[in-house]
């Protein structure tokens, strides 16, 4: 005889993230959606005793950095096992795409001195099997991941694939002074000095300041943003 419901989901507490105070119920599943919210009698195609647990939405991580991790493991936790059901990734103008063979190491040095992931996580994790943004996308797809996930184009990745080593090199380095002065619009790649050790070796040159800025062209963002604006959609960050 077919099941009322595929699962359902006993005895929790829902926390429906609409304010409301919890509640115990039963939560039934078909199709894939949620069908009924109550208590039901009878059995679902499948069952979880979820009592002492929350049941609650799926939570939304608008800031990761998975843009490694997505990459070599179908597994993004430990997102994943808390509950979150989407992440958004690319964030802080670091990541992996786009980029020439030649600069994989300095967008690996990056992300290791923003994120602390280690180097040689990356060095040996990362696949490389694309050049440009789109590519990376395709070799994102072709492996299945335990939970949703967007990505924006980092922009220190844009950069460099834009200006090559200029892109990198022309630091217009900026300590407390600068930071505090209020100059923060025209700023747009922020490195935040952590204990790591790893950092303070791959950032030695910019030893003394604890808050590192790079300087973009004033007229970049903008030009950047009406890009953008031309292609008619996006978001910006
Ligand atoms: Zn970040």
């Amino acid at each position: 005889m077919p099941h009322a419901f595929d699962l359902v989901l006993r005895n929790g507490t829902v926390v429906d993230g609409t304010g409301a105070a919890p509640f115990d119920a039963d939560v039934a599943i078909k199709d894939g959606r949620i069908a009924a919210i109550g208590a039901f009698a009878g059995h679902g195609g499948d069952e979880i005793d979820a009592k002492g647990f929350l049941v609650t939405p799926g939570f939304v991580d608008i800031h990761t950095h998975y843009d490694g991790q997505a990459i070599w493991s179908s597994n993004l936790a430990p997102s994943s096992q808390h509950g979150v059901t989407s992440v958004v990734m690319g964030n802080c103008g670091v990541g992996f795409a786009p980029c020439r063979e030649a600069d994989r190491d300095l967008l690996v040095s990056v992300m290791e001195g923003v994120e602390d992931i280690p180097e040689v996580v990356m060095t040996k994790g990362l696949s490389w099997e694309w050049e440009s943004f789109a590519q990376y996308l395709d070799a994102l797809e072709r492996r299945p991941h335990d939970i949703d996930f967007a990505t924006q184009i980092p922009h220190s990745a844009l950069r460099v694939y834009a200006m090559g080593r200029r892109g990198a090199d022309r630091d217009h380095v900026f300590g407390r002074g600068f930071f505090d002065s209020g100059c923060l619009p025209a700023t747009l790649i922020r490195w935040r000095v952590s204990k790591h050790q790893s950092l303070i070796r791959d950032l030695s040159r910019f030893s003394g300041y604890d808050r590192i800025f790079v300087e973009p062209d004033r007229c970049e963002p903008s030009g950047l943003q009406s890009h953008q604006r031309q292609r008619g959609y996006g978001v910006w960050r």
